[in-house]
């Protein structure tokens, strides 16, 4: 029995290990990778002597996908969490408290958003119960057309877009209701007559379980146990460039002959790799748009003047270039006893490549005069590291969902074929962990 997992990412590296653990160790499994490294979105590298993730560095804590993982690879005891500051929402010029009571920046009443928007805007928030709600059951719209239709555009560009931004490099207008937030999209079918009411009844009951978890020494730290534990033969620098039917099974280029395919690549690649044998679920893939980002890591002097908060993010409109910053030291209990203060600057999003474009010493001072714009102080990183994402991210435009449903549909007649990734059931590790299961589970479920 001979599997292939194409992409060395969470998603192509949970699929190995699901495999390895179902097939046992008969079953010949091999990993192709494009790039030089596993990982894909995941990077750790040192800073000042330290690891440091530079793609993403958290993931929700209370999906239970990764520290279940981490149970399983023995590796708990690198499971951390965040010391429980909130972030500072950056518009018109100076910092504001995150709004509370908000389901991703839309809020459930006028006080959640007090003093980050106008006294206009806050009186149509209270207004917008009395006004007649149209939604069509099972419809699906932007985030920002729906937000900005009940509660107004400063809403969008300051509340919903900061936080969106910073999941899906997008913004509310690229990122439809039901995939982002689907706890709205069922409120809102289930007849709620007003978005105040729906966001009511979407928010998750107040929980003492920490939202968030990270991982001690980085994610390298998954990623050696993944692939120690899925005993897979990897292939980096080794893109798989054709998948054909045979009449044995699959044969993928340059693997060869294979009884099964995991395709867990970013949906341009798995769209070009399925055009041949499945062209519907193909062009659904490819019609999926992709956002770039960049990220600067900056280890600055210990006692830097940072603010005691997690992170600022920037609303929309604001004239500084990046669009949000993660003060690590400040986040993680664990990095606040490092010897630097560490600090993430986040730029590009979806529309707006500028970024990506620029030198890396451009980038370096964009991050340091922004971050001093932000603290009211110049600040001198002592070290600094550029990591570019290009099409790091998908889009989840309105109807995502469905087009989702109907790709595994047209492929749901393909033996030995299964997807995984973040295009699919939401852009997050967990999320992507999931998927890397999930067809891992189909693809055993067929051979075995
Ligand atoms: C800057 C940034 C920060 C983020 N922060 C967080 C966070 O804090 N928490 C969170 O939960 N999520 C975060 N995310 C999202 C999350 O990291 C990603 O969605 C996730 O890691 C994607 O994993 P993946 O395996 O599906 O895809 P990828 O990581 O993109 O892996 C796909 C792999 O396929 C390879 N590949 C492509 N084409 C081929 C080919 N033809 N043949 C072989 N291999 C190929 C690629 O080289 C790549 O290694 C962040 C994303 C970004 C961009």
């Amino acid at each position: 029995m001979r599997v292939a997992v194409v992409g060395g990412g969470i998603s192509g590296l949970v699929a190995a290990y699901r495999l390895r653990m179902a097939l046992g160790l008969d079953a010949e499994l091999v990993l192709v990778e494009r790039s030089g490294r596993i990982g894909g979105i995941l990077r750790t590298t040192d800073i000042a002597g330290d690891p440091v993730d530079l793609g993403a560095e958290a993931f929700v804590g209370r999906r239970p996908e990764i520290p279940e993982l981490m149970r399983e690879l023995g590796i708990s005891e690198q499971l951390v969490h965040p010391a429980g500051r909130r972030p500072l929402i950056w518009s018109e010029g100076s910092g504001h408290r995150l709004p509370e009571d908000t389901l991703m920046g839309i809020p459930s009443g006028p006080e959640a958003v007090e003093g980050l928007v106008d006294a206009q805007t806050l009186a149509r928030i209270a207004d917008e119960p009395n006004r007649p709600l149209r939604w069509e059951r099972g419809g699906d719209t932007s985030v920002g057309a729906l937000v900005a239709d009940r509660f107004g555009e400063q809403v969008v560009r300051r509340s919903v877009d900061p936080l969106l931004g910073g999941v899906y490099a997008g913004t509310a207008d690229s990122i439809g209701v039901r995939a982002a937030l689907p706890t709205l999209a069922a409120a809102l079918d289930g007849g709620a007559s007003s978005l105040t009411e729906a966001v009511r009844n979407a928010l998750p009951p107040k929980s003492n379980t920490p939202v968030f978890g990270g991982i001690r020494d980085g994610y390298r730290v998954l990623l050696d146990a993944l692939r120690a534990a899925a005993n897979v033969k990897i292939e980096t620098d080794t893109a798989a460039t054709r998948l054909t039917r045979t009449a044995a099974g699959w044969q993928l280029d340059p693997v060869g002959p294979v009884d099964a395919v995991i395709l867990a690549t970013p949906a341009p690649v798995t769209a070009a790799l399925l055009r041949d044998i499945a062209p519907q679920a193909a062009d659904i893939a490819g019609g999926i748009e992709l956002s770039s980002s960049a990220v600067v890591a900056l280890a600055l002097p210990r006692d830097a003047p940072l603010p005691d908060n997690s992170g600022i993010l920037v609303a929309t409109g604001e004239p500084l270039r990046a669009k949000a910053f993660t003060l690590s030291s400040r986040k993680w209990p664990h990095l606040a006893t490092r010897d630097v203060a560490l600090v993430r600057a986040s730029f590009g999003r979806f529309g707006d490549p500028a970024p990506l474009s620029w030198s890396d010493a451009d980038l370096i001072t964009a991050a340091t005069e922004d971050l001093s714009t932000v603290v009211d102080a110049p600040l001198c990183p002592l070290t600094a590291i550029v990591q570019r994402w290009p099409g790091g991210l998908p889009q989840y435009a309105p109807g995502h969902t469905d087009r989702i449903a109907a790709l595994r549909n047209t492929i749901a007649d393909l033996d030995g074929i299964a997807v995984a990734g973040a295009y699919l059931d939401g852009v997050g590790v967990p999320a992507c962990a999931a998927s890397g299961t999930a067809a891992a589970t189909r693809i055993a479920d067929q051979l075995i």
